[in-house]
This record gives structure tokens, C-alpha cells and sequence, in this order.
């Protein structure tokens, strides 16, 4: 079977060493045609530390890409113990991708009809499968800046629903050597920028702010039971009939509610992997694995309802306590609740800041 992966991200990369595993040898495209300093898909690269048993299945350790803590977060001003970090992406896609004899551009519709099967990990692009039955999409903008602090203190990591006047959040990451990934990611964001920079002037007493780059993006939070199909069967004209089917970010492996999908669509490689070459039992497993990202995005869309306008249901703030758990996060349940809140500032008021 002759068979090849669009898109080296981490999707892509994994999948590629998993199969290598078991003895298939997958031609891996990428253009890598990213407009960014680290030349990579504009990301926080926040995961959590049980990232490593994925890691260890293809022999690599996360100390060799670990960046910085994230141990203790704030949560909209509230401390919480977390199992985060950060780590080197870039770093980890190269090795991913190492001697997979990756191709250094896209894959076109006429290349890949040479091919018996075709790995959709195109990310956001979802360039081979049909459009998702009902795709949400979220928009980004991050800044790498290196903080400094005339008290030599510490900026935290944290997450703030409460500075976006909509459904998102702004984040604080920490790299190292003073240097974070500071970012916004909402539905509609209209002045993403202007967010950020309220940031840097409410926190200016503190600290100071030095850029370094800037990146624009967009987020799949559609949640796989909304992006399928996850494969289809084309017939060719010379030949057997051709497998498409998607991996990751492309088939909606995003946490809806938090954008965290690095781990997520490891885990759809390797389920991938493990069901490959039944793309039924693969997609039977996918969209149980991830029935809570299903629920998440019910609630996003009750949100973005005009009945969801009024008040968080029972429901809501349950899968908003529940993420947490689920991220290892420890928010006390009352607390995660009342979290809850500001996910709906923007309906009373569309834009506060402004
Ligand atoms: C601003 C931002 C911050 C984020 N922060 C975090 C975070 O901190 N933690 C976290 O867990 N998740 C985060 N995410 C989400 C996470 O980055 C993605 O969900 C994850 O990287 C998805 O991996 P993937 O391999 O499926 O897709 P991608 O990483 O998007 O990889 C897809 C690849 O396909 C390539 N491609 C496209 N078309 C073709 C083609 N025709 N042929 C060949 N290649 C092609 C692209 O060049 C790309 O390299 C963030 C996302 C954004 C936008």
C-alpha cells in the first residue's frame, strides 16, 4: 500500500514514526509554508506533562524539549496547581520528522492520486477532506516578548477569560530566558491587538514588555462529532480504489473550550495507528475517546445562541469543571463554576473594553 501524509505537523509527524513502527513507510509532505519567526504553525506550545508517555512510544524525552513550568497557573486572579509546561515545538516536530524523508512541499490533488491512501493532517487546511458537517473556528494573534521586571518578579502563567470581550481567552506562557508567548484566541475577535496591548499597559508598573514576533491564526474548536466524515473512499481511474482520511487538528482533536490540541491529536495518531487499516473501528474510536470534546462544543454553541445569552445551564458550568479535572487543574468546583460567568460577559456586553 502505497501511502502518503500531507502535512509534518505534530499530527503528522507522530503518525509517520508510528507507522515506521509497524513497518510502513509513509512519504511525508510539507511546505512548511508558515510565516513565522519559528517557522512553525502559530502556537502557545503549551501541554501537559503526561505528554511524555507519547513521547517515550517513539523513543524521544521530553526533558529534551521541556521549556518551563507551568506548575502553579493564574486562573482569572485565581492560583492553581496545574500539570503544564511548555516546551520546544519547532524542536519537537524535527525530530518527529527526522528520517521520515520528509518532502519539503505541499501535496497537490495530482501527486496524491498516486498514492493508495492519504493521511489528511493538514491542520486547519483540511485540504483533502470535505468541508466539516459544521466547522467553528476561532481566530489567534500571539506576541513572543521577553518580560523584565525592574524587581526581578516573576510574570505568572496564566489564563484570563475575563480580559476578551467574547468567548476566548488571553494567555501568559513562559519560555525561558524571560521570554513568553502572551496571546488572544476568541470567536469574532474584532481588535485582538488592542487586547493584548491593554495587557501590556495594565501590567507596565510591573514589567516591561520587549517584542519579539508576532503571529496571526486560527483554531479548529468544532469538535470531531462536527468535523466528519473523518475518511471517504474515491474511486481513480487506473486503479484500485483511493482511502482519504484525516488525523488531528483536521478531523477537530481540539479541546473546544481551551484550544489545547497538541496532545490531543497525538493521541488521534496513535488511535489512527492502533485501528490502521479499519478507518470504521478509527473513527468509532475517535469520536468516543473525545465525546467530551463533543459536549464542550454543545456548550460554546448554546453560548453563541441567543438563548445561551442569559444565564450558564447546570451543564455548562459542570463540562467547565470537569475540563479542568480533565486538564489536571485544581480549581475547586464552586470556583470553576463561577468561571463560568465570565465565558458570558460579552453577551450582556458585546465589548466592554471598548
Ligand atoms: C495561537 C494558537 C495557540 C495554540 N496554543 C496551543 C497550546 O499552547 N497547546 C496546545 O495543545 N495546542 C495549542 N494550539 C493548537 C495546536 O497548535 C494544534 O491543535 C495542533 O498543533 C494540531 O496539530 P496538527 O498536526 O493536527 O496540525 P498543524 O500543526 O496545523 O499541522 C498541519 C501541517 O499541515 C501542513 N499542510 C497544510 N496543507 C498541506 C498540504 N496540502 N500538503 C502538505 N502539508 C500541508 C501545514 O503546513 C502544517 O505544518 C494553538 C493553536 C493556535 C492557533
Amino acid at each position: 500500500m502505497k501511502v502518503a501524509i500531507a502535512g509534518a505537523g505534530i499530527a503528522g509527524g507522530y503518525l509517520a514514526k508510528l507507522l515506521a513502527q509497524r513497518g510502513i513507510s509513509p512519504d511525508l509532505y510539507d511546505g512548511m509554508n508558515h510565516t513565522t519567526r519559528c517557522r512553525c504553525r502559530s502556537c502557545g506550545w503549551g501541554v501537559p506533562r503526561g505528554i511524555e508517555t507519547y513521547l517515550a512510544e517513539v523513543g524521544l524525552d521530553l526533558a529534551e524539549y521541556f521549556l518551563n513550568s507551568m506548575s502553579s497557573m493564574n486562573f482569572n486572579g485565581m492560583a492553581a496547581e496545574t500539570p503544564l509546561c511548555t516546551v520546544n515545538k519547532p524542536r519537537l516536530i524535527r525530530d518527529l520528522t527526522q528520517g521520515a524523508g520528509l518532502k519539503h512541499q505541499d501535496l497537490g490533488p495530482d501527486e496524491a492520486t498516486g498514492y493508495d491512501m492519504v493521511v489528511d493532517a493538514t491542520g486547519i487546511a483540511r485540504a483533502f477532506l470535505p468541508p466539516c458537517r459544521s466547522d467553528l473556528i476561532l481566530s489567534t494573534l500571539q506576541h513572543r516578548v521577553v518580560v523584565k521586571s525592574p524587581g526581578n518578579e516573576h510574570l505568572k502563567a496564566g489564563v484570563y477569560g475575563n480580559r476578551i470581550p467574547g468567548l476566548g481567552y488571553l494567555w501568559v506562557f513562559p519560555l525561558k530566558k524571560n521570554q513568553y508567548h502572551l496571546g488572544v484566541g476568541g470567536v469574532g475577535l474584532a481588535s485582538p491587538d488592542r487586547l493584548l496591548d491593554r495587557f501590556y499597559h495594565d501590567s507596565a508598573d510591573r514589567f516591561s514588555f520587549t517584542p519579539l514576533c508576532s503571529c496571526t491564526g486560527s483554531l479548529r474548536v468544532a469538535s470531531p462529532c462536527q468535523s466528519t466524515p473523518f475518511y471517504l473512499t474515491k474511486t481513480r481511474k487506473n486503479g484500485p480504489p483511493q482511502v482519504i482520511v484525516g488525523v488531528g487538528e483536521s478531523i477537530g482533536t481540539v479541546a473546544p473550550f481551551t484550544g489545547e490540541g497538541i496532545v490531543h491529536s497525538l493521541e488521534c495518531a496513535r488511535t489512527f495507528a492502533d485501528c490502521f487499516p479499519d478507518y470504521e473501528r478509527y473513527t468509532k474510536s475517535v469520536l468516543s475517546k473525545f465525546t467530551w470534546m463533543k459536549k464542550e462544543r454543545e456548550t460554546l454553541d448554546y453560548f453563541l445562541s441567543q438563548e445561551g445569552k442569559r444565564q450558564p445551564r447546570l451543564q455548562d458550568r459542570w463540562r467547565l469543571f470537569r475540563n479542568a479535572r480533565r486538564s489536571g487543574i485544581g480549581l475547586p468546583m464552586m470556583e470553576a463554576f463561577r468561571q463560568a460567568g465570565p465565558l458570558l460577559h460579552w453577551a450582556e456586553d458585546p465589548d466592554p473594553c471598548f
